[in-house]
């Protein structure tokens, strides 16, 4: 046996990073303006503690194509490096400037807004370059450097004659990399990873219109000038103080967020916090409708401005990703895997963060308006509901400013809802029976009936109802949920006084053979009850249950049992015995008189729900004109 060390050799380092550092190659621009946005911010807290004698001004960073000599470069007025500092932060691969910056100034720089921290950033230029060229000038009194190499790990150091203080990075772009010499890709990069970095990014030059002057003629053209033409705004709504914004602010970051979006937002949630992680940014409600598929991933993660992605899965809670936005935060470690995300402690404190202040905003905006509240529910209910049904904690809070709306547009929240029920809707076992409907033209008739009765009929029609109705039952004691076509409501809710049924008990279960025979379908099931002679004779009802299961099944997620998507629609045909009809159809002799009544009632009842098709549907309509001609 031996042992031995394994011997890494340098060489092949630069393959490795080329090929495998980062999976996508575009993000090196990112890194090299990270290292210059760093470059930069370092000068101004040294100028500021007064370890810089130099005069901060307004700095820039200039991104410049130059496409015949097939060069990037990448200009900035920073702190700069001198030939020592050179040889410490860029020879040594993977030792982060950023990193010791920070903890040398421990205290006074932790909100100096510093990116980088592995050290490995800068590397990143070789995966689109055959040759990197630094050209820097320290802030200190010290000559500049000259600093190229070709990607061997080979490097010369020289002296250089830069007289300005900062440093200024040239990529000899590879040939099979020249899609960033063109203006195009590059703005299209700028745009997407530096909109909203903190030093202002110059690309190129903008013609300006300027006012006319006073004593211009009608036909004189407006003066321009040719301006810097700066792609970023360095002080992004979300960096500043919630007092310091107006309803417009946030109005105008979001059409700056989202250009190609027309409908304005319904309100906002300005994100703040320090401790125990930091992170800032601003949530939008858009409005949302029924539309449980609407696009996803359009909140932004940002870290420290600079834009990291726009899959937010794991961050925020799923139910809050049909939100949109901008998060921000240096503690969110991102170059570990989705799944290590979720088990990360850090990110669970933001995700259980981020869903209490959604829930705080929301029960503000219902404490300060409700009226307003709930012209917007229609619009925000899915986010609401879904949240319910996934977060436990979400759940708890939204049960004070979660909305019921009835069929009528009166909007009860549950403890209203409780309270107006509680005396009248209740069933045998004094269960509250909340009576609801999904579609106010298709359930007419029964919610008509209901009414009639004085009940109150909600109107829960958002895609995810099912689940949250089933939630809430498990949830809430006592309560059951029964739409208003799912039984009959004199079987439901308890009366004062029985109902007495005109025929006897024997009468009854011969009728209901007769009925069963005369039908002859196997999907619905006979049942005989004493109603009110007012109720109709016939009533089509679909089991609760049953019809739950299945819609929740087929709109996805748990609850649903296998198999139920394939099960035929089981109904039940309430007979009410109460009714003129029916004893007329009991005192009928002849047996096909008989049926023809049974018939044309059992059609009736399913035209009603839009259960009569096809050749049934042609077959009562000629046996209704031959009956009425
Ligand atoms: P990190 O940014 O994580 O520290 P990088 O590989 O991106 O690692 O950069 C290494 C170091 O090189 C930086 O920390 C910094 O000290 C130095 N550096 C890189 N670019 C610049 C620049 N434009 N101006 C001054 N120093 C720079
Ligand atoms: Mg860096």
């Amino acid at each position: 046996m031996s042992t031995g060390k394994i011997n890494v050799s340098v060489e092949n380092i630069f393959p490795l990073i080329k090929k495998f550092l980062y999976s996508d190659h575009e993000i090196f621009l990112r890194e090299l303006i990270s290292n210059a946005t760093d470059a930069t911010l370092k000068l101004k807290h040294l100028a500021s503690i007064g370890e810089s004698k130099v005069t901060y001004g307004n700095p820039l960073i200039e991104v410049k194509v130059d496409k015949e000599g097939k060069k990037l470069h990448i200009i900035d007025q920073g702190l700069g490096m001198t030939a020592d500092e050179v040889e410490k932060y860029i020879n040594q691969v993977a030792f982060s400037g950023a990193e010791e910056f920070l903890n040398k100034y421990e205290d006074s720089a932790k909100d100096a807004g510093i990116i980088g921290h592995f050290g490995l950033g800068f590397y990143s230029a070789f995966m689109v370059a055959e040759k990197v060229e630094i050209i820097t000038k320290s802030h200190k009194d010290e000559p500049a450097a000259h600093w190229s190499c070709d990607g061997s790990p080979e490097f010369t150091l020289v002296a250089a004659d830069k007289a300005d203080r900062g440093t200024e990075i040239i990529l000899h772009i590879a040939e099979d990399s020249t899609e960033f010499l063109e203006e195009g890709r590059i703005t299209e990069l700028l745009t997407k990873y530096n909109k909203f970095m903190p030093v202002p990014i110059k690309f190129g030059m903008k013609t300006e219109t300027l006012p006319k002057p006073e004593d211009a003629k009608e036909e004189d053209p407006a003066p321009t000038q040719e301006v810097d033409n700066i792609i970023n705004n360095p002080n992004p709504a979300w960096t500043k103080q919630p007092t310091d914004l107006e309803t417009e602010d946030y109005k105008n970051f979001y059409r700056e967020l989202y250009p190609m979006q027309f409908e304005e937002p319904l309100f906002n949630i300005h994100l703040n916090v320090d401790y125990p992680f930091n992170l800032t940014g601003i949530l939008y409600f858009p409005k949302l409708g029924q539309d449980m598929n609407a696009q996803k991933d359009r909140i932004q993660l940002y870290q420290n401005q600079v834009f990291v992605t726009d899959n937010v899965e794991g961050i925020v809670p799923d139910f809050l990703t049909m939100l949109r936005g901008v998060i921000d935060s240096p503690d969110i470690p991102l170059n570990v895997s989705r799944s290590y995300l979720q088990a990360d402690g850090a990110v669970k404190k933001i995700s259980g963060y981020i869903t209490r202040k959604v829930a705080d905003k929301l029960k503000s905006l219902f404490n300060n308006d409700r009226e307003d509240f709930e012209k917007k529910w229609n619009d925000i209910k899915v986010v609401i509901e879904y949240g319910m049904l996934s977060e436990e904690k979400f759940f708890e809070k939204a049960d004070k400013f979660a909305l019921y709306p009835t069929v009528d547009d009166t909007f009860f929240t549950w403890e209203e809802l409780e309270a107006k029920i509680k005396d009248t809707q209740t069933d045998k076992d004094n269960k509250l029976v909340v009576l609801y409907a999904s579609n106010k033209d298709e359930q007419h008739a029964y919610i008509q009936s209901a009414k009639d009765k004085g009940y109150e009929v909600l109107l829960l029609d958002s895609p995810i109802v099912s689940h949250l109705i089933q939630k809430l039952e498990t949830s809430k004691e006592n309560v059951s949920f029964v739409r208003v076509d799912g039984d009959h409501v004199d079987n439901l809710i308890k009366k004062e006084e029985e109902q007495i049924s005109k025929l006897s008990d024997e009468e009854k279960e011969s009728l209901k053979t007769v009925i069963t025979e005369a039908i002859g379908d196997t999907s619905y099931t006979v049942q005989m009850e004493a109603m009110d002679s007012e109720a109709a004779p016939f009533i089509i009802t679909q089991p609760e249950f049953m019809r739950r299961m299945k819609e929740m099944q087929q709109s996805g997620g748990g609850g649903g049992m296998f198999g139920m998507g394939n099960m035929p629609d089981m109904y039940n045909l309430v007979v009410n015995a109460n009714h003129e009809l029916v004893s007329e159809i009991m005192n009928t002799k002849t047996s096909k008189k008989k049926e023809r009544l049974i018939k044309q009632s059992f059609d009736l009842a399913k035209l009603s729900q839009n259960l009569l098709k096809g050749e049934e549907l042609t077959d009562f309509i000629k046996r209704s004109y031959s009956m009425i001609k």
